[in-house]
């Protein structure tokens, strides 16, 4: 399946890249607008992540003519202006939905599989690896049958360490993934979550991997 990302700044666009490829998505990217508008009449995009700050042409312009092109094609636009009149007009525009930057990885794929799920397998929306079962519909996770309440941080830090179980996943890339590419936070923060998730999975689940990084154990 294939997104399609139209993004001019290269750190966003490399981490939008790495997330949804991770995700086990194809990416295709741009950083101009003609270009976004030819690549999204491939008929295997199926949704587009629309920057709406673009050289040369505004992302808004964009967004209008794609609707003309594909009319059923989800955009997920993201957006720095964060008023709420801005967010109205845009979805009047056409955007399915919208993402205000800075966001983290994990609340732009949650967005992106809302708008795919009409065509989702069902096996793709339940992870499960070791008897914890995660539920990224519902948001629910259980561990042995027995449900479990985990944040919203939490529930994405376990969704990448179960999507990748028996691999060690280093601290940057658990960071890219849960937290966002311009988080700046402290830097134990992954262990300080590490450690919630051990407690509500199971200890033994999550091995630490010295100087690698974290491994959750299938
Ligand atoms: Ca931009």
């Amino acid at each position: 399946m294939t997104i399609l990302v139209v993004e001019d700044e290269p750190g966003i666009a490399a981490f939008l890249r790495r997330g949804f490829e991770a995700a086990g998505y194809t990416v295709l990217d741009t950083p101009d607008g003609p270009t976004g508008l030819a690549l999204a009449q491939r008929d295997d995009v199926r949704l587009v992540v629309l920057d709406l700050g673009l050289p040369g042409l505004p992302g808004e312009e964009v967004l209008a003519r794609l609707r003309a092109l594909r009319p059923s094609l989800p955009v997920i636009v993201l957006t720095a202006k964060d008023s709420v009149a801005d967010k109205v007009a845009n979805l009047d525009a056409g955007a399915d939905d919208y993402v205000v930057k800075p966001f983290s990885f994990s609340e732009l794929l949650a967005r992106v599989r809302a708008r795919l799920r009409a065509g989702d397998q069902p096996s793709s929306t339940r992870l499960q690896a070791g008897g914890v079962v995660l539920d990224l519909l519902a948001r629910r996770a259980t561990v042995d049958g027995r449900t479990v309440d985990l944040s919203s941080r939490e529930f994405a830090l376990a969704e990448v360490l179960v999507r990748h179980a028996g691999q060690v996943l280093s601290k940057a890339q658990l960071l890219d993934q849960v937290w966002g590419y311009d988080f700046e936070g402290g830097s134990n923060v992954v262990e300080v979550y590490v450690r919630h998730l051990r407690r509500k999975l199971g200890a033994d689940r999550i091995e630490t991997v010295r100087g690698a990084g974290y491994r959750f154990v299938p």
